[in-house]
């Protein structure tokens, strides 16, 4: 069965459309399992019922003609209690009820499986058999397994409209098209949709059209060309060296570019006027597939071949069309998992908004965006991201929401949250030059967490009193391989200095995790639990020892560097990092540098760390929390899958807890504490905070002037008091609502936007 789940599901994933899809299920899954009768039902949201919209095997004259509400019949009893009902004599079930002109009559055994999806039923899938009987085991949990995959279909279908098109589906009046979701970076953006393919990645290349198929396509037989020359090419060069097995693959190779069908294939769709590389990425893919459900196990290693061709020559039309490529005023940047390398090959002034189908709110991508302000939506899984090229996108980066097709009572209600947002902006502007001091006195440093260049301007202009985290990753993942000491000793000076005299506190690269080198790639299993930040610079120590001597060398005249390692988890760890940073600054003493060992720190973002944050600040100058990573590690809930964000509680008592605790034993061993996660720049935290005692505070530089204006309005006296009750509740829920309250009763009603859907 096995198998044949796995051939349905591809054939599924390539139907042309959702009824062609529901009619493979339908007929597949009769077939499979051996049975007379397979049915869909599916939830018409309008009407709360579930409506017969592929059978097999009843009458299909009823197809869209019969619906049942949750709780009727035996469709709507498994609908009711979100679980496979299997029955030997549906009739004698006091729920049964009789399809009126269905032919149903005849079947005695029913096995129906919910359509559960992100724990939504949307819908109920059914098997039928004349001969009285009770499905085994193994035919339930098929039936459950179908159920599953089939729930994404629909789920996709659903936010592309394309159910409301399903004949039958009786749902009208739908316009706009809306896909959820995870709230990446706050904000709106009004603009249109730039689709980000990797390079020679099949399955993200946009759907275009062409102006002139004559030309792509004679376009299109020059790349082919070319592979076909390298091809020749290697098989003759590695001649020597191959058997005559492999140098067999490289005429094969040119026998499949050689092959008129494909390019047959490919030339008709170009010819009716799709782009080349659409053309050809649908026509490999779908060899691709041919060869991957074959049985064959010969034939099937074939699709590996086919695709590895595919990528190849779809790198030539990538190359050829990428100096031409221009970007439109207002893009939102829409990619399947955006990362900071892709971000920074799109000019930043006219990027308005993000939206990636991978990746959740602390994905690092995120972080950025936050910091240079583009409204965000992450994990938006259901996205057909590759049909959105050039659509007009409303981002709704409060709710994580992405609108397509959007009435004019949408875009109306969006363009008055854009103006509402500037009247904002300007209102804070006011207080750049002012401290951030409570309304007793009490004097809090905001710093700035930076990566990118950018960062600096904006974190001057917003007031930054130093930078509490320099992300040094982040200049490596835009370059194509290691900077060198010189190279990066130029970078960190201009940190450096453009905040001098202030503090710069720069972390030590925090590779692993959703951060990969795209020349030092790390393949793992679980990544966020692998070989990350100190664990791989540990390994490397020629990679660390460069990293150090320049921030040491950038150092020299300035003095106002400090040091922070990421990912600590032990004493030995640290120990081990904190000899290699004297090394390399005694070694520098003696080539002639002229600069102190600066301020030394670690992270705290290891819940081992939490509890051994004493003995670790015993042995540096400062502390400080990542409450990103502390979060997902103290919750074990993934950072960057959008399915568990919903899980992911920086204001967890847990988490605060642990902040408290790493507050106490800094302080108990006279060391500075700061902290540099997310949860430092959400305002409600921010009072909480410094009721701990944190002595800085640091975060993205969009966020400094509203957690100031903030803590400018509350007295140390209010801040305790509430953090005295928070410390008392029991989930993430009650603390939010109770801070809010709190602050609102002294007087700080919503100053920010967090939810603005419509
Ligand atoms: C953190 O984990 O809180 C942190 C600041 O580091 P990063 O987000 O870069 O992992
Ligand atoms: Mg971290």
């Amino acid at each position: 069965m096995l198998s044949s789940l796995r051939s349905i599901v591809q054939e599924v994933n390539t139907a042309k459309d959702l009824k062609a899809a529901l009619d493979i299920i339908v007929c597949r899954v009769r077939e499979v399992m051996l049975t007379e009768v397979c049915t869909v039902y599916m939830r018409d949201p309008s009407l709360q019922r579930y409506v017969l919209l592929a059978t097999e095997g009843l009458n299909k004259a009823i197809v869209g003609q019969y619906s049942l509400a949750v709780g009727e019949g035996l469709v709507g009893h498994v609908a009711q209690r979100e679980e496979p009902i299997n029955l030997e004599d549906a009739s004698s079930h006091p729920k049964f009820q009789f399809l009126p002109d269905s032919g149903e009559e005849k079947y005695q055994s029913f096995l129906g499986a919910p359509i559960i999806h992100h724990r939504e039923v949307l819908g109920v899938l059914v098997v039928q058999q004349t001969k009285r009987r009770r499905f085994d085991e193994s035919e339930e949990a098929f039936l459950v397994t179908v159920s599953a995959q089939l729930a994404a279909v629909i789920a996709h279908a659903r936010a592309t409209g394309a159910i409301a098109r399903l004949p039958g589906m009786p749902v009208s009046g739908f316009e706009s098209v809306k896909f959820t979701g995870v709230a990446g970076a706050a904000g709106v953006a009004i603009g249109t949709a730039v689709v980000a393919s990797p390079p020679a990645d099949l399955h993200s290349v946009p759907f275009r059209s062409c102006s002139d198929p004559i030309s792509e396509l004679s376009f299109f037989n020059e790349c082919v060309q070319a592979v076909r020359e390298d091809m020749l090419y290697l098989g003759s060069k590695l001649s020597h060296q191959l058997g005559s097995g492999e140098q067999a693959l490289f005429d094969v190779y040119v026998g499949m570019l050689d092959d008129k069908e494909l390019r047959k294939e490919v030339s008709d769709r170009i010819k009716t006027g799709e782009w080349a590389q659409g053309a050809w990425s649908a026509v490999i893919l779908s060899h691709v597939q041919t060869f991957e459900l074959m049985e064959d196990p010969y034939l099937k290693e074939r699709a590996a071949d086919v695709r590895d061709l595919g990528r190849r020559v779809l790198a030539y039309l990538q190359e050829a069309n990428h100096e031409v490529r221009k970007y439109p005023d207002n893009m939102i940047l829409v990619g399947e998992e955006l990362t900071a390398a892709i971000l920074g090959e799109v000019p930043e002034k006219k990027l308005c908004g993000l939206v990636s189908l991978k990746g959740s709110s602390n994905s690092h991508v995120a972080i950025l965006a936050r910091s240079i302000g583009i409204p965000t939506v992450m994990g938006a899984l259901d996205l057909p991201f590759t049909q959105m090229d050039g659509l007009e996108l409303i981002v709704d980066g409060y709710d994580g929401i992405v609108y397509t097709n959007a009435s004019k009572e949408i875009y109306k209600h969006y363009e008055d949250i854009f103006e509402e947002e500037k009247l904002i902006a300007r209102g804070l502007e006011s207080l750049r030059d002012l401290p951030c001091e409570t309304t007793d006195g009490y004097r809090i440093p905001l710093l700035v967490n930076t990566g990118l260049m950018a960062d600096i301007v904006r974190s001057l202009d917003q007031g930054a009193e130093g930078v509490g985290l320099y992300r040094t990753e982040v200049p490596f993942l835009l370059k194509d391989r290691f900077p060198g000491e010189e190279e990066q000793r130029l970078n960190y000076r201009s940190q450096l200095e453009a905040f001098h005299p202030r503090p710069v506190t720069m972390r030590t690269l925090d590779i692993g995790g959703d951060k990969s080198l795209p020349y030092f790639p790390i393949e793992e299993e679980n990544p966020f639990l692998g070989w990350r930040g100190i664990r791989v610079t540990l390994d490397h120590p020629e990679i660390f020892l460069v990293q150090v001597r320049a921030m040491l060398k950038a150092n020299e005249g300035l003095d106002n560097l400090q040091i922070m390692l990421p990912m600590i988890s032990s004493v030995p760890e640290l120990e081990e990092a904190l000899e290699l940073i004297y090394r390399a600054h005694d070694e520098l003493v003696e080539e002639g540098l002229q600069a102190e060992l600066p301020p030394i720190g670690v992270m705290v973002e290891v819940p081992s760390a939490v509890y051994q944050a004493a003995e670790l600040a015993r042995r540096v100058d400062f502390l400080s929390v990542g409450s990103n990573d502390l979060t997902q590690y103290l919750l074990a809930v993934d950072r960057n899958n959008a399915q568990v964000a919903d899980l992911y509680h920086s204001f967890h008592p847990a988490v605060l807890r642990a902040c408290m605790q790493v507050v106490q034993a800094a302080h108990k061993e006279g060391k500075r504490v700061s902290i540099c996660g997310e949860l430092a720049g959400d305002p409600g935290a921010a009072v909480l905070l410094i009721a701990m005692g944190y002595d800085s505070l640091s975060m993205n530089a969009t966020n400094i002037s509203k957690v100031k204006s903030v803590l400018r309005f509350v007295s140390m006296e209010q801040a305790k008091t509430i953090l005295d009750r928070v410390l008392e509740l029991e989930s993430d829920r009650h603390i939010r609502e109770f801070i809010e309250d709190s602050l609102s009763d002294v007087g700080i009603t919503r100053l920010f936007r967090s939810g603005s859907s419509y």
